[in-house]
């Protein structure tokens, strides 16, 4: 009978030869040759790593790459987008702290402000962020922070960035910028006056819609140091395999946006055209209300996401999509596919039927992400569904 010893030994050496793919390391804990190098990682005079939760190569690898992309000098990956603003309030805001935030922010992000944080006894006040009037008169005597999209979901308005940065700054709050949608290609929330840009890497960063992620970036040591802490004792940080999957997404990154930038500007002005379309919402047109607001932050990178009304109810909104066969009808974005996705019905289900129509959200309204098709085959797509209704 053959018997194995059960130890591990070393690793296999690989000679003179390196990987040109970053290693996936699911290793959970990490080898030293002793005490006092371990000493030595834990108060940063050494390299390395000890246990996964605390951080792993190819947690470090990704943050570093969306840091520069951010131009953030310290960046932080954690389990998903909403680990990654949790952690981020958790490590601006304390019981007895106000924050203003923006009032068409991510579902769970509202819900993290109105049913989570109150029981840490934080509270927060929504106001609309394309007026900057409206986010002043929010602040109050025990405001901290503000917290903004800059481009709303799935209204696509677009926030009054460079008012609330002036806003942030005078009156000595800090400035939490969620920017998913709009991205480091469109917009970079630090360079523009921010204190914290967030984002669900989950969307466009990662790009294939199989690793869920976030990140923290900030240009503050101390603010970086109390958020990483706080990831780590909370039990925030993500996993190897997805961030292994985020970085080789992000590889492409930038040539994936482009394209569906491009292909989402054409489909807006297909859709705009056709008969049964009510309204179109892109930034990049010139009759979005924010247009000249979006051209002065986003230049030409107008992104990826067109949303439009095509009216009526919801058996016509259930007819389009099953004309459009060829689409996923699917909650989320950013994917290399294109994804269509219905607010009442997700994102927006909690809300009242007359707390949609104030938003402007009826039955008929879809959000597109545009993803790398076939650009004339894509719009095809949409206007053989809308001549079928
Ligand atoms: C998806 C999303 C989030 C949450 O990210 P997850 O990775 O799903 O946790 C936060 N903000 C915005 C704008 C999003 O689109």
């Amino acid at each position: 009978m053959s018997r194995t010893s059960g130890l591990r030994g070393a690793p296999a050496s690989m000679g003179h030869s390196a990987p040109l793919v970053p290693p996936l390391q699911p290793s959970v804990v990490y080898t030293t040759d002793g005490p006092d190098t371990l000493d030595r990682i834990y108060e940063g005079g050494a390299d390395g790593f000890s246990y996964s939760r605390e951080g792993h190569p190819n947690a470090q690898s990704l943050a570093r790459r969306i840091a520069d992309l951010e131009g953030a000098a310290h960046g932080l990956v954690t389990g998903s987008g909403m680990s990654a603003t949790a952690v981020a309030l958790l490590g601006v805001l304390k019981a007895g702290d106000h924050i203003v935030a923006g009032n068409q922010l991510y579902g769970r992000t509202l819900r993290l402000l109105t049913e989570n944080l109150p029981a840490l006894g934080i509270t927060s006040t929504q106001a609309d962020p394309t007026d900057a009037d409206a986010m002043a008169r929010a602040i109050g005597p025990e405001t901290r922070a503000i917290l903004v999209e800059v481009v709303s979901n799935p209204t696509i308005r677009v926030a009054d960035m460079e008012a609330i940065a002036a806003l942030a700054g005078d009156r000595g709050l800090c400035l939490i910028v969620d920017n998913t949608f709009t991205t480091p290609r469109a917009y970079r929330p630090l360079a523009a006056g921010a204190d914290i840009v967030i984002h669900s890497v989950t969307k466009l960063l990662a790009g294939h819609s199989d690793a869920l992620l976030g990140f923290v970036g900030t240009g503050d040591a101390a603010l970086a140091e109390r958020i990483d802490t706080g990831a780590q004792t909370w039990g925030l940080t993500a996993s190897p395999f997805d961030c292994w999957l985020a970085e080789r997404g992000l590889l492409t990154f930038e040539v994936r946006y482009d394209r569906g930038a491009a292909t989402a500007a054409a489909l807006a002005d297909a859709l705009a055209a056709h008969g049964a379309v009510e309204r179109v919402l892109y930034p990049g047109r010139p009759d979005h209300p924010d247009a000249a607001r979006a051209r002065t932050l986003f230049g030409p990178a107008q992104g990826n996401m067109v949303s439009f009304d095509l009216g009526g109810d919801r058996g016509r909104a259930q007819a389009f999509v099953t004309a459009a066969r060829d689409i996923a009808f699917a909650p989320t974005l950013g994917d290399v596919a294109t994804t269509l996705s219905h607010a009442a019905s997700s994102s927006h289900r909690g809300l009242s039927v007359e707390g949609r129509a104030a938003l402007g959200i009826g039955e008929g309204f879809f959000r597109v992400s545009v993803g790398l098709e076939d650009g004339e085959t894509l719009i095809d797509a949409f206007i053989n569904a809308l001549n079928a209704l």
